[in-house]
């Protein structure tokens, strides 16, 4: 199996192929612009940790900061391209990179993870910054962690500068909405993909059947959507394993347990239905396996892998987490006829949300809820509307549509440098 970055170079290169991006500029695109690796003391232990620059022909470099314990370099370095071209994608005025730091943050006492997120800023606080690399969350960080590094970063430069993170709390100058903006905006893209699939698509159910794989910030958030549109979601799960009722599951009835426990209290399945529970317990890959309408994965990558794909039975597939799809299963379910809406697409509401946070703290001027999800939706349908162009214009799957997009926008701007 291909590795995480060497699967999102293929992409990049069948997108500059299409594209018709010579040579020279393409191989710009592939290498990281800047690889920053460096350790971080917190007590007596030491923990890895990196910041990838991958691009900034856009604009400024921007992407998440991760803590988990399998991160490793060549993951920083895909998450940090994936982020370029989603950027791109996403129309918005920013280059691409992304952080990680190799920890079970679930280990550490809250005081060491605060002394960790400041210890992050104090090593790289030179090279980032509101108009040079501007973090935000990603898997294993929230924003409690991203107001520890912009309280840490402006004792630093020695004023307040709110615009150099994203996804801080809202009491700490984040964006209202900001919270729910990469759930709401695999929401917005799955209805403009089903309004276009219309009749075309071959739902089996009705409401759609839908699984999700993950219930941090973005699985639980789009679950809650889904289920309050009308949606069943049959299945969910966390690092514990995946819970399955074919009633439907009460998502509220599970984000109430988890905001007062932490956790998604078992044994219970949490069925809407009122004729008891039929709940099934089972693991995460099982999960992915399931005879679902939509399969969404909103953990990690390379889930779905030549060892799975040809059990996997879902008709479409959303990924809400960065890289779930290894290059060659994809090939296999495409050819079987499964609609896999990718990464750079269906998670983008997460930086559009960012970019939106990062002009109201640059403004200090504070927008609405609503008005920060009208701006996410319609950002979201005009990207959605670039990769359908693209996509009917080659006859290309959505991925390779997306990267297309993407990738002519950042190869214009490289050429011009
Ligand atoms: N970590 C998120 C992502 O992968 C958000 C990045 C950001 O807002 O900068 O898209």
């Amino acid at each position: 199996m291909s590795t995480f970055f060497e699967n999102t170079q293929k992409l990049v290169e069948e997108a500059a192929r299409i594209a018709q991006v010579p040579g020279d500029v393409l191989a710009r695109l592939q290498k990281p612009d800047k690889i920053l690796e460096f350790k971080i003391q917190v007590g007596s232990k030491k923990f890895q940790a990196w910041r990838v620059q991958h691009n900034n022909a856009l604009g400024l470099y921007k992407g998440g900061i991760r803590f988990h314990p399998d991160s490793n370099l060549d993951e920083v370095k895909a998450l940090a391209s994936l982020m370029t071209w989603k950027t791109s994608l996403m129309g918005l005025p920013y280059g691409g990179a992304k952080g990680a730091v190799k920890v079970d943050a679930r280990a550490l006492s809250a005081g060491e993870l605060e002394e960790l997120s400041r210890g992050y800023v104090r090593a790289i606080w030179q090279e980032i910054g509101p108009q040079k690399d501007v973090p935000a969350p990603d898997v294993g960080t929230n924003s409690q962690i991203m107001d520890w590094m912009t309280d840490e970063y402006s004792k630093l430069v020695g004023h307040w500068e709110p615009s150099a993170f994203t996804g801080k709390s809202v009491e700490k100058g984040g964006s209202r909405g900001r919270e729910v903006a990469t759930g709401f905006g695999g929401f917005v893209i799955l209805r403009e993909f089903l309004k276009f699939r219309n009749s075309k698509l071959e739902i089996r159910n009705s409401p759609p059947e839908v699984a999700i794989q993950g219930f941090g910030n973005v699985g639980s958030n789009i679950a809650k959507l889904l289920f309050d549109n009308g949606f069943r979601v049959v299945a969910i799960s966390d690092s514990k394993g995946a819970l399955y009722e074919e009633d439907g599951i009460d998502i509220p009835k599970v984000l109430d347990v988890k905001e007062k426990t932490g956790i998604i209290e078992r044994p219970r399945c949490y069925a809407v239905s009122s004729h008891g529970e039929t709940c099934k317990q089972f693991t995460n890959e099982e999960l992915l396996e399931l005879s679902v309408d939509i399969l969404i994965p909103a953990a990690l990558e390379n889930v779905i892998n030549e060892a799975n794909t040809e059990r996997i039975k879902a008709k479409v597939i959303l990924e809400m987490a960065n890289g779930p799809t290894v290059s060659e299963a994809e090939k296999m379910l495409v050819g079987r006829g499964v609609e896999i809406i990718p990464d750079i697409l269906a998670n983008g509401g997460g930086v559009v949300g960012s970019y939106f946070e990062w002009l109201q703290s640059l403004e200090q001027k504070y927008w609405g809820e609503g008005d920060v999800l009208k701006k996410i939706d319609e950002q979201l349908v005009r990207a959605f509307q670039t990769v359908l162009e693209i996509k009917n214009k080659y006859n290309i799957s959505w991925r390779t549509a997306s990267f297309v997009r993407a990738m002519e926008r950042v190869a214009k701007a490289a050429t011009k440098l």
